[in-house]
């Protein structure tokens, strides 16, 4: 089954394969990152060199982050028709562009989900990042090991900054019933905004003997 309108201008998909989401026009209008991009956190630079100015001088655990996208609003209707409207089929699209990306720049580590809150799968019975990393799994033949866990309910968007920082050390833990450590992964994950949570994964997976972490997200911000 597939959907046969375009999820962000509602044009009939003619001729669509697959999970295709969106019409021809949309699919060569969305915004794919190119160009001058930041070497750590894969933001798109104006006029910097090399790093943006948020990964100056910040002590990061995680050697890059490459994006698929930057945070259009075609990629924020998308991700929300996703997350919150439960279209389940988007995972197959955003997996998809996540894999051109991984196996572009990360061929062979291991995909390790940025854990999600218990409380939303509890809810919905689902998980939007376990689920793409299911996929990228079983479709495109990636190893994925759940390394990391979340205890605690508390939404972090309610929070400070400061709190946020606190809270996550304290919610997202290192899964202890795994028994294979890879010595490279790549942390997956939806937005890249912060870098906080990425970076607070990568410091508990270092802690825990993971030798190299990178991330892959579906955009940054
Ligand atoms: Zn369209
Ligand atoms: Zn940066």
């Amino acid at each position: 089954m597939w959907i046969k309108r375009c999820i962000l201008c509602g044009n009939y998909i003619f001729n669509g394969k697959g999970y295709q989401i969106l019409c021809n026009y949309c699919q060569l209008n969305i915004n794919k990152i190119e160009g001058n991009i930041c070497v750590k956190c894969g933001l798109p630079l104006i006029s910097e060199d090399r790093l943006c100015l948020k990964c100056r001088d910040r002590k990061q655990y995680y050697e890059f982050n490459k994006s698929v996208f930057t945070y259009s609003r075609e990629i924020k209707e998308i991700i929300y028709q996703y997350k919150f409207r439960n279209r389940k089929i988007l995972a197959f699209y955003l997996s998809g562009q996540l894999y051109n990306l991984i196996s572009k720049y990360y061929p062979d580590a291991v995909i390790v989900p940025v854990p999600g809150r218990k409380i939303i799968k509890k809810q919905k019975g689902w998980e939007h990042i376990e689920l793409i990393c299911k996929i990228l799994e079983k479709k495109y033949k990636l190893t994925h090991i759940s390394l990391l866990d979340r205890k605690g309910n508390k939404a972090q968007k309610s929070l400070s900054m400061e709190l946020r920082r606190e809270n996550l050390r304290k919610n997202i833990i290192f899964n202890p019933r795994v028994n294979f450590l890879p010595e490279t992964v790549i942390l997956v994950d939806d937005i890249f905004t912060t870098g906080n949570t990425i970076n607070e994964c990568a410091s508990i997976l270092k802690e825990n003997g993971v030798i190299k972490i990178y991330s892959a997200t579906i955009a940054v911000d």
